[in-house]
């Protein structure tokens, strides 16, 4: 696979979800989801611009199982939106469970969205919501910042990562999906599903060290 140079104007590297309940252990654990914390610490430092996203949701919030009677974590339910799975009770705000991964260099993220927090409506995207219309202002701050290309990061790939790509391209960013610093869920199938929509939606594909390998050693980190 050929090497992604940087350009440290136009590019953001973007941390999806890097939260405790997505990660081993927690309430909607990613397998190994965890695994891509030390690949994404690497890339940190070859980025002039990080943001994360962060799922934010209140207690009793609609995508959650618990709040539908007779459903299962997994099931799928009719909202005014369209079809949405429901979820184990996560990422409540204030929770152990919504806060980012210990681990992970938080510290160099410039921003973070934070989504899911309207109790009607899941936000799977770093642009809109589950609707499709509600925008969380992403696309006018990057922008306005002068980003032009999205390096995409964090869990989970077939859900928040994969809706947060399209959007992107939907939004006239261009995408790279940066495969090793994701990791998926995988519910029937959805993960080869979303490499195949993303790759047809003109997301480039590729991994770490086709960045890594372009920047300057002391960058490179450990
Ligand atoms: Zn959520």
């Amino acid at each position: 696979m050929t090497d992604i140079t940087l350009d440290q104007n136009r590019d953001l590297l973007l941390v999806v979800d890097l939260q405790n309940d997505f990660c081993s252990g927690g309430a909607l654990e990613v397998p190994e989801g965890e695994r891509v914390v030390p690949v994404i610490n690497r890339l940190i430092p070859a980025f002039a611009n990080v943001g994360a996203t962060q799922d934010w949701h209140p207690v009793g919030h609609s995508s959650f199982a618990s709040q539908h009677e007779g459903k299962a974590p997994f099931e799928t339910t009719e909202m005014p939106y369209g079809t949405q799975v429901l979820w184990p009770d996560h990422c409540v705000q204030g929770s152990r469970g919504a806060a980012f991964h210990d681990d992970f260099q938080l510290d160099a993220c410039q921003f973070i969205v934070r989504k899911g927090f309207r109790k009607t409506i899941d936000s799977y995207s770093a642009f809109y919501e589950n609707d499709g219309e509600t925008t969380t202002g992403l696309s006018g701050y990057l922008r306005e910042r002068g980003i032009t290309r999205l390096f995409m990061t964090g869990l989970a790939l077939d859900f928040c990562v994969f809706y947060s790509a399209l959007d992107g391209r939907r939004e006239g960013f261009e995408v790279v999906l940066i495969n090793d610093a994701t990791a998926a869920i995988d519910l029937n199938g959805s993960r080869e599903a979303a490499l195949w929509q993303m790759e047809d939606k003109g997301v480039v594909m590729t991994e770490s060290t086709n960045i890594l390998r372009t920047v300057a050693p002391e960058v490179q980190g450990a």
